[in-house]
């Protein structure tokens, strides 16, 4: 199954892997191995580079794990953070969040934080005075998150400890502006068609954020278009305080079609009312709005494994563009011996710092091809004899196993850009 040959390599090659397996793991925690590690870093640099760049009054803030019982008093969530939990026939309500009994008698009761976005509200006024009162402000948390899960079996899908990339935008009720001409006549996929965002009856500046966060899955991400899609939840399925919400989700083979991961969520002024966060703004008091757009970081993860895995006859591999693989560029010498593997180390140190590299020279060449193959790494560049001679090595593309000479001295020039996506037919004669 799908599923299983994905966890195997994940495991196998560092991706990731349950925790302490030694101790016999406990469902829903997990470790990230030195290449699930790269490529979360790489997911979440692209998301902060992207998101906080949409207004220059958007900033990333930091935040504890474990806030005091008041704020979750306050949120909401000490009274409807629940899910239905059948026992004895019973149906009952159970509390999703960890508590941790604080302080040397432990009598004081906090929580670890079932999402982030509770800590941009509480540090709200902080930051609206140190940015010195605008509206809108972003505030943004990369972080972890907390969730007693009550069936957290799904492989890497629901976690217990897992890692949240949340982006509150706090803005006066009535305005949030936005460049909607930019893209009145794009069109979002929701649901099984495609409607033009000047054709969706909701307001712009939420209309404006669906279409740039389709932008960010399918033109940076690389997702193909039909594996990506917003699903509007009715008012059964939403929170009451959300006054409009879509989920994002990718079409996954290994969890039987589109599964969300992540949502755009406006939520009002609910939050800046709960935490008593009135501002004079504009002449007047206001409580300020929430638009949050919250993604879960592992899931994408696990999204982008799913949708980019391929299994040939020989080999399994990973589509990633270079956006999101672990390993750009691999380099090995063809034999161990003639001087070759000193001149493979050349090169490699003459390209380490440019991209992402992994220097391998154990095993024949055919095993080394697939090892790389099989953890998505984009360029594979081999020396050989003829490289001691021509001064040139071998590129050789993932997808198409086709290979061409390069000349030493244009190597970076043809690897930037052949990692741009330029066919390497393109980029010389193959051989
Ligand atoms: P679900 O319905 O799958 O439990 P949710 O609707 O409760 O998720 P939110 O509270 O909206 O999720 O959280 C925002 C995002 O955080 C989700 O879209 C998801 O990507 C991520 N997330 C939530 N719970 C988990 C979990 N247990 N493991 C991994 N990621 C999660």
């Amino acid at each position: 199954m799908k599923s299983e040959e994905i966890l195997n390599i994940a495991s196998k090659r560092g991706f990731f892997f349950p925790s302490g397996e030694i101790y016999g793991a406990k469902s829903g925690f997990w470790t990230y191995g030195h290449l699930g590690t790269i490529m979360k870093h790489k997911f979440e640099d692209l998301w902060r580079n992207y998101f906080l760049k949409l207004n220059d009054n958007y900033f990333e803030i930091e935040d504890v794990n474990i806030l005091s019982e008041d704020v979750f008093k306050n949120s909401g969530h000490l009274k409807h953070f629940h899910d239905p939990l059948e026992e004895n026939g019973k149906t009952e309500n159970f509390n999703l969040m960890f508590g941790l009994k604080v302080g040397v008698k432990g009598d004081e009761m906090m929580y670890l934080r079932p999402e982030t976005a509770q800590s941009p509200y509480i540090a709200f006024k902080n930051e609206f005075m140190a940015l010195r009162e605008r509206l809108p402000m972003g505030l943004a948390i990369i972080g972890k998150a907390f969730r007693n899960e009550i069936n957290p079996r799904q492989g890497f899908f629901r976690l217990r400890e897992f890692t949240q990339a949340e982006l509150q935008i706090f803005f006066d009720g009535n305005n949030l502006d936005v460049n909607f001409d930019e893209i009145k006549d794009y069109k979002l996929r929701i649901s099984d068609k495609e409607i033009k965002c000047k054709d969706i009856k909701e307001p712009k500046f939420y209309v404006y954020h669906l279409a740039k966060i389709q932008q960010f899955y399918l033109d940076l991400l690389g997702i193909p278009k039909e594996k990506f899609r917003f699903r509007k939840l009715d008012n059964n399925e939403k929170a009451f305080y959300n006054k409009v919400h879509y989920d994002l989700e990718l079409k996954m083979d290994t969890l039987n079609g589109f599964k969300e991961i992540g949502g755009l969520h406006y939520r009002t002024d609910y939050d800046m009312k709960n935490h008593n966060m009135s501002i004079n703004y504009d002449g007047k008091k206001i409580y300020p709005h929430v638009l949050e757009l919250s993604f879960g970081v592992d899931r994408n993860i696990w999204g982008l494994m799913d949708i980019f895995y391929k299994k040939e006859k020989e080999r399994s591999l990973f589509l990633f563009n270079k956006k999101v693989s672990p390993v750009e560029v691999a380099v090995f010498p063809l034999v161990n011996k003639d001087k070759i593997p000193e001149k493979a180390k050349e090169i490699y140190e003459s390209v380490k710092n440019e991209f992402n590299c992994f220097y391998d020279s154990k095993g024949s060449i055919g095993k080394m091809y697939r090892r790389m193959d099989e953890i998505g790494c984009n360029a594979m560049i081999t020396v050989d004899h003829e490289s001691l001679k021509n001064n040139d090595v071998t590129l050789r593309d993932r997808d198409s196993m086709k290979q061409i000479r390069v000349k030493i001295s244009e190597l970076k020039e043809t690897l930037n850009k052949f990692l741009d996506g330029v066919d390497i037919k393109k980029l010389g004669k193959l051989i």
